[in-house]
Formats: C-alpha cells, sequence, structure tokens
C-alpha cells in the first residue's frame, strides 16, 4: 500500500505542469553580513520551516548584502547582476528578502532578478510598511519592537530605578528603531528620569556606563562597533555595555541573550521563520501570493537570562509565566522548589541523624573500655583477695624449700668439717638445694603472675598447662585443708586465645568454693575433680565436688554479684569468673544434685570469640 502511494504522488508530481516546471531554489538574500547572529537564526529557522510539495528537496541559497560595511546605489547594481548570472541556471522558484536593506534591493532591481519569482519579506521593521506600497507578489510581515512592555517589566523587577538610560551608538543599525526607542521612553517621563547617550565615542561610553548606581536601568538598540572590528556587531555592543555597568542592561534581541543583557521583549525568531516557512512552501505547491495571510505585526516573548535574574535578586515567581527562560536551572532549583526544600531537609535530617549515632557509637565505645577497664580492675582486686586469702598456704609453700635448703647446707657444712672424700654426698646436696630453690621461686612466679596489674592483649596459651599451674598454687591450701585435688587433664593440647591469668582466675575461684562446700564432710570422703577436655569446637574446664550442693532457689542467683551463703564470703568470685568467662566469647553455668555436690561447667571457643549464646541451657553430662 505504501508503495502505491508512493508511486501515485510521483506520478502526479511529473504530469503536473506546475510542479514539474517549477524548479525548488530558494534565494535568501540578507541585509547584513553572514555571521550576524539574528541571520544564523533565521537561516536554521527557514530552513527547519520549508517543506517540499515533491520530492525534490528544496535547495536555499543564500546572499548577504553586507550594509552597511558596503553601500551605495553602484555596489548594489552590480551585486544584482552578479547574482543573476550566478543563479541563470538555478533559478530561484521564491526570493526570500530578510531585513528592509534587503527587501528595497529586491524590489528595486525586480526587473534584473528574477521577476517571476514571488518574494517573501521578513525582519522588515514596521516603518517600511507605510513608506512605499509593495508589489502584490511582495509578501511577509513586519517586525516591531516591543520597548514599552521591556521597560515596563524592568520597572517591575527593579523597584528601585528611577532613571531610565538610553545608549545609541554612533553607527547605529536603524535609525528609526532608535526613534521608537526615544518614544518609548518619553511615554514613561512621568515616573522617571529619562537620559539618552547618543553617539558617544566606546572609551566615554563605557567610562559612563561604569559610573552608574543601581537606581538605573539601560535599554539599548546596540549600534556597530568599529568598522575593523571583525565582531564588531550590535550584540557586541550589549556585551561590552553590560561588562561595563553594575546597571541591568535591556536590549529587544534574543541573540543578545547569554552576553550580559537581563532580556526584553522580543521578536519571536521561530514563530517569525516559521511564519514565512509555511509561506515559502505554499508557494513552492503553486499558491498565489495574494492569497496568503501573515500577522500585521510578528509576535514578540518576553526572554530572560537566568543568570541575570539571579545577580538581580529577581526571583522565580516574578518571572511572568508565558516568559522565555534561557540559561535557566530554574527547572530544578525554582520549579520544584518544595520538592527541592524537602530533599534538602531530608538529607539535612538525615545528616544529623548520621552525627547523632556516630556520637553515640563513639559514646558506647568509649563505655565499653571504661566497662573492660573496670572489669580488668575488679578481676585484679578479686586476684589480690584471693592471694590473700592464700598467703598463709603461699608462705607454707614457701617456708618448706627454704627450710629444705637450710637443712642441706647445715648437712653440707658438717660433712666439710668431718674431713675431704664426700665430695659425692655434697654434690647430691647441692642439687637438692637448687631443686628447693627453683620450687620457691616457681611459687613466687605464679604469685607474681596472679597478681600482675594489666589484663595483657589476648595470645595463645595452653589449657593443661595453665590449669595444671594454677591447682599448683592451690596446692599447699589444698593439703593444708586436707582437700585432694584430682586434675584430669584433656588427653591432647589445646589451644585457646585470651588472657591466661584471667582463666586461671575462674579455674582457682572454681576450686576455692568447691574446697569450702567439702569442707564439713570428713577429710577422706571429700572428692574435687577437675577435668579438661575437648568437646567439637569448644574446650570445656569441668569442677565437680561431693559437697553440700546449691539449693533451687540459689542456682539462679549464684552468678549475681554479692550473692553469698558464706559467713565471710563477699558473694564476687561467681560474678566475676563469669565476667571473665564472657569476655573470652565463653559461657559458665552450674547444676546441682540433692546431696551430690555441685558441677560447675566453663565452655571456650576455640577458635575466634563467639557470642557465648550456648550457656543458656546447662549441659546435662
Ligand atoms: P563467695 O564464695 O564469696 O560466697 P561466690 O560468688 O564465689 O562468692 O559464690 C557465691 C555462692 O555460691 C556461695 O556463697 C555459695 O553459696 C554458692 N556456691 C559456689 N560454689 C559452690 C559449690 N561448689 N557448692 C555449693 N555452693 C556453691
Amino acid at each position: 500500500m505504501r508503495i502505491a502511494a508512493t508511486n501515485l504522488a510521483l506520478f502526479l508530481a511529473f504530469c503536473s505542469p506546475a510542479a514539474a516546471a517549477q524548479p525548488q531554489n530558494i534565494l535568501v538574500i540578507y541585509s547584513f553580513g553572514r555571521f550576524l547572529p539574528v541571520n544564523i537564526a533565521i537561516d536554521q529557522g527557514l530552513r527547519a520551516a520549508i517543506q517540499s510539495p515533491t520530492a525534490e528537496p528544496v535547495i536555499v541559497f543564500d546572499e548577504f548584502l553586507d550594509v552597511p560595511r558596503f553601500a551605495g546605489e553602484k555596489y548594489l547594481d552590480s551585486l544584482a547582476a552578479f547574482i543573476r548570472e550566478k543563479y541563470r541556471e538555478q533559478q530561484p522558484a521564491v526570493i526570500v528578502a530578510v531585513g528592509e536593506k534587503a527587501l528595497d534591493f529586491v524590489v528595486d532591481r525586480r526587473a534584473a532578478l528574477f521577476p517571476q519569482a514571488p518574494v517573501v519579506h521578513l525582519a522588515v521593521y514596521r516603518t517600511r510598511a507605510g513608506s512605499r506600497p509593495l508589489p502584490a507578489d511582495v509578501v511577509g510581515s513586519w517586525v516591531a519592537f516591543d520597548y514599552d512592555r521591556t521597560i515596563d517589566q524592568a520597572l517591575r523587577w527593579h523597584p528601585q530605578v528611577r532613571r531610565l538610560l538610553i545608549v545609541i551608538g554612533t553607527r547605529t543599525p536603524d535609525r528609526r528603531y532608535d526613534d521608537d526607542l526615544k518614544a518609548a521612553a518619553q511615554r514613561f517621563a512621568g515616573r522617571l528620569a529619562i537620559e539618552i547617550l547618543e553617539g558617544l565615542p566606546n572609551a566615554e561610553l563605557s567610562k559612563r556606563l561604569r559610573e552608574l548606581g543601581d537606581d538605573v536601568v539601560v535599554l539599548t538598540n546596540g549600534f556597530y562597533l568599529d568598522e575593523d572590528e571583525p565582531r564588531g556587531s550590535p550584540r557586541e555592543s550589549a556585551r561590552r555595555m553590560a561588562a561595563a555597568t553594575r546597571a541591568p542592561v535591556y536590549g529587544p534581541y534574543e541573540t543578545w541573550l547569554g552576553n550580559g543583557i537581563v532580556g526584553g521583549y522580543m521578536t519571536d525568531i521561530a514563530a517569525v521563520t516559521g511564519t514565512a516557512g509555511k509561506a515559502i512552501s505554499q508557494l513552492l505547491a503553486g499558491a498565489a501570493p495574494a492569497t496568503l495571510s501573515f500577522p500585521a505585526i510578528a509576535a514578540t516573548r518576553l526572554n530572560v537570562d537566568w543568570r541575570q535574574l539571579r545577580r538581580f535578586g529577581i526571583a522565580a515567581e516574578a518571572i511572568p509565566y508565558d516568559a522565555v527562560v534561557h540559561f535557566g536551572d530554574r527547572s530544578v532549583l525554582e520549579e520544584y522548589r518544595p520538592a527541592v526544600i524537602a530533599t534538602a531537609l531530608v538529607m539535612a535530617l538525615q545528616a544529623g541523624l548520621i552525627l547523632l549515632l556516630m556520637y553515640e557509637r563513639r559514646a558506647r565505645r568509649r563505655a565499653e573500655s571504661a566497662i573492660q577497664n573496670q572489669r580488668a580492675q575488679l578481676a585484679h582486686a578479686a586476684r589480690l583477695a584471693v592471694a590473700g586469702e592464700l598467703t598463709g598456704a603461699i608462705a607454707h609453700e614457701i617456708n618448706q624449700p627454704l627450710a629444705a635448703i637450710l637443712s642441706n647446707a647445715e648437712a653440707a657444712e658438717l660433712m666439710l668439717e668431718s674431713g675431704p672424700g664426700r665430695l659425692d654426698e655434697l654434690r647430691a646436696i647441692l642439687a637438692d638445694i637448687r631443686r628447693d630453690d627453683l620450687r620457691a621461686s616457681e611459687v613466687i612466679r605464679r604469685l607474681r603472675a596472679l597478681l600482675a596489674r594489666q589484663a595483657g592483649p589476648p595470645l595463645p596459651f595452653e589449657l593443661n598447662e595453665a590449669v595444671r599451674d594454677a591447682v599448683s598454687m592451690l596446692g599447699s591450701e589444698a593439703r593444708r585443708r586436707e582437700t585432694p585435688l584430682d586434675f584430669r587433664p584433656a588427653e591432647t593440647d589445646i589451644v585457646l586465645s585470651g588472657d591466661k591469668v584471667q582463666l586461671q582466675q575462674v579455674v582457682i575461684n572454681l576450686l576455692l568454693n568447691a574446697m569450702d562446700a567439702v569442707a564439713d564432710l570428713p577429710p577422706g570422703e571429700r572428692r574435687i575433680i577437675l577435668e579438661a577436655r575437648r568437646i567439637g569446637k569448644e574446650a570445656e574446664i569441668v569442677v565437680r565436688d561431693n559437697g553440700h550442693g546449691i539449693s533451687p532457689e540459689a542456682l539462679g542467683l549464684l552468678f549475681d554479684s554479692f550473692y553469698t551463703t558464706k559467713a565471710q564470703g563477699m558473694g564476687l568470685g561467681l560474678s566475676i569468673a563469669r565476667t571473665l568467662v564472657e569476655a573470652h566469647g565463653g559461657c559458665i553455668s552450674a547444676e546441682s544434685h540433692p546431696r551430690k555436690g555441685a558441677r560447675f561447667l566453663v565452655r571456650l571457643p576455640l577458635g575466634d570469640k563467639n557470642s557465648g549464646e550456648a550457656c543458656e541451657a546447662p549441659d546435662p553430662r
């Protein structure tokens, strides 16, 4: 279906004499230079708007009169002759005249320049309309600058303004624009002081502009700068004016935006080229020029540079809804103001919360390290207390080797007095003395280790060895109390990580309690069994005794601080033991059977510390 329709269109195009005969060339003649910003905008607008009525593409040619740099009838005549010659083989179907000079050029030289081609004019100032009548096939709409609305808007945005400064250069684009500008300014004479700077040299003008305060608003049509300045367009003059002054500068051209001017009501170039492009397309399709309709004056729109609005403190709410905002991040910051504020608030709240949490975390860490310190101090104090309790036994344990050393020394003396020849016996005595000395210093070493103040960093230690040391420390106390300690080490070495002294303290506490519990039994019946073993990924220390046992009510209270059933008790031993075991990631529990004594179980992780939650239910083994 699509192929058939296309073929039909092509067939009709071939058969229609009008369509077949008409070339699709458009010749656009501009009044000014090629690179005038507005010309570039018009070129883009026209090319976008012109539509070919046939399958043939429309070719757009451009010529530039380049006034006022080149002027004079002779120049224009020779240019017309040149254009006619140039396009002899590619005659335009429609001529477009951009600006008044181009319009006059085409109308005045119609006979020489493709008289059969209708002419569409655009961007011609409204004053041309009444000055000379146009032929019927020369059509288009007029433009006018809306200075009144520009001044009115500027006064709304800058309420402090008392003066209106009109700047007119030496080489003006068009004297009639300036006349309109002056006339518009005069209409505000009642509200503002009107000042007109006209024809000042550039340097002098810059100096005057620099001196302006913020009670002035500047309005200008711009002007051509020096002839030898390649970029000397009216736009460049506006840029320099805006750069020189603190006062807001307004102007009539959209292409000036981005060069420091605030804005103004400007001819809507897109609308102008849109209208012209539509008319050109209709003419290409064979419409008669008289049947085309144009607006009397092309539309104007308020165009503003958002950065300038901000510079002058103009709020987004003060911009009319139909204004064209250029360079505006207004879409984010202003159009979504409530959302932006809400987001900012939420982010600020989050930041506050994060800060609070960080502060709390630091406080908690400090508290934790304080607790750790206190725990270590308490454990140390408890060890001192234990050492105090053991003083008698320890003194006894040291005394024994000392007494042995003394009697061995005396025996050696006697041997020496009895004459030579007893060297072997003397050697044996000296060996005894060394052994007793080592025994005494071992007791002191253990005592010093127990009383060490600082809890060191976690270090690996062997469980059997650590427990054996603790049992040895209580050796003489056990003998004094006539209570045998039966230590059953694990079959293999068990390496744990932590503070060996603290775990020995746990063992000592449990053993002392067990000795207390069996104290009422006759010496021969007292049993305390201490066992070390490995179960899976845990090490266990079990302390069993056949003492009076623990009542069911007491079972739940044992590990509380200051819980004691003893006349001289402090009730801290078990609570400290639990703290130390838990600090190692382990747990401690107790159980008791009536008349069968008590059983304490310490479980410690072999690897990394765990939470110790396995202790919730005591192991019935
Ligand atoms: P203290 O020994 O100073 O009383 P502990 O915290 O070491 O403090 O012990 C608290 C209580 O637990 C003891 O008073 C005792 O009633 C009970 N207890 C501890 N070990 C045993 C045990 N092996 N047999 C029976 N009761 C015990």
